[in-house]
């Protein structure tokens, strides 16, 4: 079985038009891609269907529709209301029955009361979602009459797989499909009769040549992946239809659509009761979305940011190094849709759905003909009547030595391989002149120049940008997988501390300038800040407070109290409870970075000092914490320019001073490099970066300058 395009329908019942959640969502996947419309009402959607079928037939792209609600009932209902089991006879008598409007006004549970009165006792269908009591149809299960099934064949091999379709028979309540069978089937029977010979109803019909075939669906097959989806803020009935038309549409182009049109079920019973895409094979329908990644993905390692014995100084390198070895993604994945992904980083690659451009077109506005039948010197070809125009295809051929006026984006029309630029040319309208030769196929594009359709456009770890938005919707990729945004608390402590900047300050008293700065930092590196808060340089708040943010953090930072002090308590209670690390990095500035775990969040203690916290976070926070989200270990490049400055470097540590460029390109430096001076780090654009060796830097001596911008800030 292979479709050219697949529509997925989830359908509604709704007595009054509806948007929304539990209303008519339609998808729709082929190489345009993949796109989903909400349809307010089901007469516009039958509307929508045969507008999709009669575009599909003309432009010959064989169409699966899949709607989502039984197509049939169990053996017995259409032998006691038509006197022949064929399901189709019972579609022919519920479509004669069934009425609908173009406000939603059904007549369904009037019908439902009638096949009722067929049986002995109450009859099978019962639920009635409405006030007023409906004669012969109860509101409760009925006793079930005899010789009639509860469930159709393919229902219980989806209850063996562990899902659990309802029954046709219950018309009201949380997921019962009975009532959108009833008032769905009647209008696929319209959309049947509307195109004669053209639309097979599958398993009922024969539908290996139709070019249209409607077949049954159930959209529970993709638990997992609906509900990233949904994670991400999309109405459920939408991802369900969106991510069922791109695993069936993706099934049809890998051979493997056959599997879910192979029922397990004798023909007679078949053509009875049908049967829906993928029941008792779920996994099939499953496989052929690009693998979700695991709900829950593994925490880090309790002891992995231990260093080996006997390391004492670890230079900046090797400590990044090292970091980079031991993280990776700790959150959890979502599907989205392009719109929603800006700053989002990949969780899969994504692969272009359609090719750029779809198919050759013209570059310039000009005059489009075959090159072969041109040759050198002034070349006059009589202009064919009408245009070719982006969006407005010409519809006809080109014969050779004729010409057409062709547009910028026009898609080049049959018999047109080359353009000349209008500049270049003379008309008189019925003929255009232009100097030969010209060359073969100038001015034009050819078909996924820029990127073929199956191409990665993106690889996974990768940011989203605003550019990037623009090649994932012109290559048709409706939904990417993208990692949630890392959850990162910031916290402050010391016993000097004032949260609000303002507030009465006694003269021991300073305001709390690392945690504005370090939110800043980490909302401009694209990732959630959770506000931990100020706190005491007490163990007992520090603790609750770790262990608080452990719970809905995915990382935490602090500043203050990570050195050895009598008061610094995060290095004591890191140490007694948390798997810590001091890492002596080889910095300046910088006092050691501790590192540690608490309740297996991965925790990062910076220094108190603002100007030593800021430069740890940019050289060490940026990357870890880029690794923890899923994306990139990103290392700022930096450019090489002439020192402003002097300065003699002594060995061992890895030097940043706080920098800016001059007019002419040259790095300066802040007069101070005293680790207090706040104002440097507003001063600067950003930091010089001078390697471990003793260095005697005069002006103009090459250093390497690293802007605020390179570190994503
Ligand atoms: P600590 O690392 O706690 O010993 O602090 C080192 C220096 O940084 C001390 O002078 C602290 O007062 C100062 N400091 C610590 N935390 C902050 C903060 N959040 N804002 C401003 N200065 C701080
Ligand atoms: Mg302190």
């Amino acid at each position: 079985m292979i479709f050219d395009r697949v529509a997925v329908l989830d359908w509604s019942a709704s007595g009054k038009p509806s948007r929304g959640k539990d209303s008519i969502w339609l998808a729709v996947a082929d190489a345009d891609g993949l796109r989903a419309e909400n349809i307010a009402t089901r007469l516009a959607a039958q509307a929508t269907l045969h507008t999709l079928i009669t575009d599909s037939i003309a432009r010959k792209r064989r169409l699966l529709i899949a709607a989502d609600f039984a197509y049939a009932a169990p053996v017995g209902l259409a032998q006691t209301l038509t006197g022949q089991r064929h399901a189709l006879g019972l579609w022919d008598w519920l479509a004669h029955r069934v009425t609908d409007t173009d406000v939603n006004q059904t007549n369904y549970r009037q019908v439902a009361a009638a096949a009722n009165s067929h049986f002995t006792g109450e009859g099978p269908f019962w639920g009635n979602g409405q006030k007023a009591d409906m004669p012969g149809l109860p509101r409760t299960k009925p006793d079930h009459p005899p010789d009639l099934g509860e469930y159709r064949a393919a229902e219980l091999a989806g209850r063996q797989g562990g899902l659990w379709p309802k029954t046709i028979w219950q018309l009201a309540g949380a997921g019962a499909v009975g009532a959108q069978s009833l008032t769905g089937i009647p209008m696929l029977a319209r959309l049947r009769a509307a195109f004669p010979g053209q639309v097979a109803v599958w398993p009922f019909e024969d539908a290996t040549a139709a070019p249209v075939v409607i077949a049954e669906a159930y959209l529970s097959l993709l638990g997992d992946a609906v509900t990233q989806m949904t994670a991400g803020g999309m109405v459920r009935d939408q991802a369900q239809v969106r991510l069922h038309a791109q695993a069936f549409l993706s099934l049809s182009q890998t051979g493997g659509l056959g599997r879910l049109f192979t029922p397990v079920q004798p023909r007679d019973t078949l053509e009875t009761e049908g049967w829906y895409l993928g029941a008792g094979a779920a996994q099939v329908v499953q496989s052929a979305l690009p693998r979700a990644a695991p709900l829950t993905p593994p925490r880090l390692k309790n002891d992995c940011f231990a260093l080996s014995q006997g390391v004492d100084w670890v230079p900046v390198d090797t400590a990044l190094d090292r970091l980079r070895g031991v993280l990776h993604p700790v959150t959890t994945t979502q599907i989205i849709t392009p719109s929603q992904a800006l700053g989002r980083i990949l969780a899969a690659p994504a692969t272009a759905v359609r090719s750029n451009p779809p198919a050759p077109n013209a570059a310039v506005d000009g005059y489009g003909f075959a090159h072969a039948t041109t040759g050198t010197g002034a070349q006059r070809l009589p202009l064919m009547t009408g245009r070719a125009a982006a969006g407005q295809p010409f519809a006809g051929v080109v014969p050779g030595g004729h010409a057409i006026r062709i547009l910028t984006g026009a898609i080049l029309p049959e018999g047109v391989d080359t353009v000349v630029m209008e500049e270049d040319c003379a008309t008189d309208g019925a003929t255009v002149v232009f100097d030969g030769p010209v060359k073969p196929r100038s001015n034009t594009r050819n078909a996924g120049e820029d990127m073929a359709a199956g191409a990665i456009a993106l690889p996974a770890g990768h940011r989203l940008r605003a550019p990037d938005l623009a090649l994932l919707t012109a290559l048709g990729i409706g939904t990417v997988s993208v990692f949630r945004p890392l959850r990162v608390g910031i916290l402050s402590t010391g016993d000097e501390l004032l949260a609000t900047p303002g507030d009465p300050a006694a003269s021991h008293q300073i305001y709390d300038a690392n945690r504005p700065m370090l939110a800043g930092m980490v909302t401009g590196w694209g990732h959630d800040v959770v506000d931990l808060g100020m706190l005491r340089d007490d163990p007992a708040i520090i603790c609750a407070a770790l262990t608080q943010g452990a719970t809905h953090c995915d990382a935490i930072l602090t500043s203050g109290g990570a050195s050895a002090g009598d008061e610094d308590h995060i290095s004591t209670l890191l140490r007694d409870h948390g798997a810590l690390s001091t890492w002596r990095v080889a910095m300046k500035p910088g006092r050691p970075l501790v590192l540690a775990q608490w309740n297996g969040v991965p925790v990062f203690g910076l220094p108190g000092n603002p100007v030593a916290a800021f430069v740890t976070a940019l050289v060490f926070a940026r990357p870890a914490l880029s690794a923890l989200a899923g994306g990139e270990w990103t290392l700022p490049r930096g450019i090489m320019v002439p020192a402003a400055f002097a300065k003699s470097k002594k060995a061992g540590r890895r030097e940043y001073l706080r920098a800016r460029l001059t007019a002419d390109g040259h790095a300066e430096v802040f007069a101070s490099e005293g680790s207090g001076r706040i104002s440097g780090l507003s001063w600067a654009t950003g930091l010089v970066d001078l390697p471990e060796p003793a260095a005697d830097i005069a002006p103009g001596t090459p250093v390497r300058f690293i802007s605020y911008a390179d570190y994503g800030i």
